[in-house]
């Protein structure tokens, strides 16, 4: 089957120019939420109103500083922190669409797995999009099955398999290139942003597939190190 290493070069000509919009972006959104603010202690007969704007702005603000991460990894905090529940949580996240498209997904995890030093929020961006992936590969039902061990140097491994319709040779290569998709609603930016955080993490994000026989996407993220360092 076809093997390769999603790289994110490809992503640094757009990633810049996004993280670029995003921070000019940042400062009106700042002043938006204040007046909204603002105006909510003026007009206290519509609280739902302004209380709805400002979770608006809120969640803009959220994607806004997504996509300076794109540009500059370091700037979101990593901490040191568990990957199951990461995992887990994301899978609850995800069950519900998985039920409606008759998806099962099993985990099964190496105990104990390490501590990876991450941020976890990014990590459970790379995490949703790859699963998510598996099961859109499957509307008519399937298997998703996520594993993860540990090397032999320490370093995590974490695999999900799906029983889909694999990636074919063509579009595998061009696998990591922002926009490239197949999918009506889809936006091709999934694996581009995630192997662009799994490199921040200085890991690896592997696909490997074949037409007609499913898509095994494995993540490796390094042993965590004792000495502290910036990301
Ligand atoms: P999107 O999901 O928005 O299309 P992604 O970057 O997540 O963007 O994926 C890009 C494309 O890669 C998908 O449109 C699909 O064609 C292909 N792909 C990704 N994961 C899988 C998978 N598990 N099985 C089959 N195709 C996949
Ligand atoms: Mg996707």
């Amino acid at each position: 089957s076809e093997e390769v290493l999603v790289r994110s070069e490809k992503l640094s000509a757009i990633g810049q120019l996004a993280a670029g919009v995003a921070h000019e972006i940042r400062n009106p959104l700042t002043a938006l939420k204040g007046f909204t603010q603002l105006l909510s202690a003026k007009y206290p007969e519509r609280p739902h109103y302004f209380e709805i704007m400002a979770n608006e702005i809120d969640r803009i603000t959220l994607i806004v500083n997504e996509f300076m991460t794109l540009a500059k990894p370091h700037y979101t905090q990593f901490t040191t922190a568990q990957l199951e529940p990461i995992l887990r949580s994301v899978i609850a996240i995800l069950e519900t669409q998985a039920i409606l498209l008759n998806v099962e997904i099993t985990v099964s995890l190496e105990r104990p797995l390490p501590q990876v030093h991450c941020s976890e929020n990014q990590l459970k961006q790379v995490f949703l999009n790859v699963i998510k992936n598996a099961i859109e590969a499957m509307p008519g039902g399937g298997l998703v099955e996520i594993s993860a061990c540990v090397h032999k140097d320490g370093s995590v491994r974490i695999r999900i398999k799906d029983g889909g319709p694999g990636i074919s040779q063509e579009l595998i290569k061009k696998i990591g290139e922002p926009f490239v998709t197949t999918k009506e609603k889809g936006t091709g930016l999934g694996l581009m942003i995630s192997s662009r955080i799994i490199e921040a993490h200085r890991g690896t994000l592997g696909i490997s597939s074949k037409a007609g026989e499913g898509t095994v996407v494995e993540i490796t993220l390094p042993v965590q190190e004792q000495r502290s360092r910036r990301p």
